[in-house]
């Protein structure tokens, strides 16, 4: 059951091979042995979650009429705890929303409820999602399934362990610059950063609101598909969600690569990768060339402004979204204070951590009189150039690809006293978010020199090209066998 597909836990539970409430206990269970090792759970209820399990066995069992039951429904799932669930904690992996209960739920978390899937608890994150390897989160460090030493990745690293570990079948992630992929490459998962605007940024506690984007991290391409079936789709509550035709993101799986055009941008494969890392990435462009691909080197001329361009742009915008957190509208509030400055001052020392200051320092700076049209705007026009570049890249290519991380999971501490060294750690992702393109990472290997430690693989497309990516990661998945590895010591 810990490896199986949820198509095959979909099966499972159709033929009353396991009920709901089993399946749930199961990982419950995991959940209680190895989450204190790994702490990539702040939040779990079992009562609440086995009381959602009952339901959902009832539905399966047709108690609720003919209506059709979700592929998704009794299935176990964990939430990055960005999103706001009803009645649950909803943290952001921040003390200024430590007790904060959520009092709606998010579109997604209102999605996956509906399809019948089973809410575990909520999953661990650097704080409001800032950061590349999870130490910035108030409630600790995530450990790296595959080496405690090491760091899961960040934003999204609570719910990569949790997946990598077994812990859960399947989670949400957000991606503001990597934040999806970069984790699930260093926790060996599969994970997808849809087109900005596909899944609905309702409830989901902003960072950098033209960035921001939720999407699933799974075993496989193929779970992925069926996740992302439930999560998208038009909401009119958040003003980006975009109205399309509903897709079903598993139509293209089995298609062929005979003939598919894959771009690997220079850029991607020069210094600063780890050579471990390259020698996965090329053993896996080796495996696409046999099943049918070619490649073609393209440019992607800008994308070495892409860390600085973010590094503007997000904390000005984290810098508006963060105010809100002052003690009265929201957050946790000082218990002395003199007036009401002080009052703000002190909630909002107390409430945020070093990175998040950081950022907010940065942010109101680039926004400020003077200084707004050198950073703010000038970043601005550099998002439009590089939205440009991949534009004229896929003139002569389907995807792009190339490492989804310089290098395989880092060592506690490794990067945590340089905030540049850790910002670099999204070299080769951060610049899909800047374009609002859908981008995902595979595993594809391990490093050689440190074999327990996976390499992620990153597959980039055009606009809405979620289907074809999926398709050609799970042409890849059906080659090789590196998606199904877990970890010795969580089995
Ligand atoms: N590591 C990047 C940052 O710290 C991206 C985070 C994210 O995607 N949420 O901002």
């Amino acid at each position: 059951m810990l490896n199986a597909s949820l198509k095959e836990l979909s099966a499972a539970l159709a033929q009353k091979m396991i009920s709901s409430v089993e399946l749930t206990t199961l990982f419950l269970d995991r959940i209680e042995r190895h989450n204190p090792q790994l702490n990539a759970f702040v939040t779990v209820d079992r009562d609440k979650a086995l009381t959602a399990a009952s339901a959902a066995d009832e539905r399966l069992s047709g108690a609720g009429g003919t209506a059709e039951v979700s592929p998704l429904c009794g299935i176990p799932l964990a939430h990055k705890d960005i999103f706001c669930a009803e009645g649950w904690r909803t943290t952001c992996g921040s003390r200024m929303l430590a007790n904060f209960v959520a009092p709606y739920d998010a579109h997604v978390v209102e999605r996956f409820n509906a399809a019948g899937m089973v809410m575990l608890g909520k999953c661990n994150m650097d704080e409001f999602a800032m950061g590349s390897s999870n130490e910035s989160s108030h409630f600790g460090p995530v450990k790296n399934p595959w080496d405690t030493n090491c760091v899961p990745g960040g934003s999204s690293g609570g719910s990569a362990a949790a997946v990598a570990a077994r812990l859960a079948p399947a989670a949400t992630g957000t991606d503001t610059g990597g934040s999806i992929r970069q984790p699930a490459a260093l926790c060996g998962l599969t994970g997808l950063k849809p087109t900005y605007g596909v899944v609905s940024r309702y409830g989901m506690i902003a960072f950098a609101s033209s960035l921001d984007q939720g999407g699933p991290m799974a075993k496989s391409a193929e779970d992925c598909a069926l996740l992302l079936n439930a999560m998208s789709g038009f909401d009119p509550r958040d003003s980006t969600s975009l109205e399309r035709p509903t897709e079903d993101y598993a139509r293209d799986l089995e298609r062929s690569l005979e003939g598919l055009r894959i771009g690997l941008p220079r850029e991607f494969f020069g210094a600063g990768m780890d050579d471990g890392v390259r020698a996965a990435v090329e053993a896996a462009l080796a495996e696409y060339r046999k099943l049918g691909a070619t490649t073609v080197e393209v440019d992607l001329p800008n994308s070495n402004l892409s860390v600085p361009a973010y590094y503007v742009i997000a904390p000005a915008e984290a810098s508006s979204n963060l105010s809100r957190f002052d003690g009265v509208r929201y957050g946790h509030r000082a218990a002395d204070y003199a007036d009401l400055n002080d009052m703000y001052a002190k909630s909002r020392a107390q409430g945020f951590g070093d990175e998040v200051k950081r950022r907010i320092l940065i942010g109101t700076y680039v926004l400020s009189h003077g200084y707004y049209d050198a950073y703010y705007l000038k970043a601005q026009k550099i998002r439009r150039l590089i939205a440009a570049d991949f534009a004229a890249a896929f003139k002569e290519c389907d995807v792009i690809m190339g490492p989804t991380a310089p290098s395989v999971a880092f060592k506690f501490g490794a990067k945590s006293a340089d905030p540049v060294q850790m910002y670099l750690s999204d070299i080769y992702t951060i610049a899909v978010n800047l374009a609002g393109l859908p981008g995902m990472s595979i595993p594809c290997g391990f490093d050689n020199a440190l074999p327990n430690l996976p390499v992620g693989l990153q597959i980039v497309g055009p606009w809405f090209a979620e289907a074809q990516m999926l398709n050609v990661a799970h042409r890849y998945q059906q080659a090789t066998d590196w998606h199904t590895r877990m970890p010795e010591a969580m089995k």
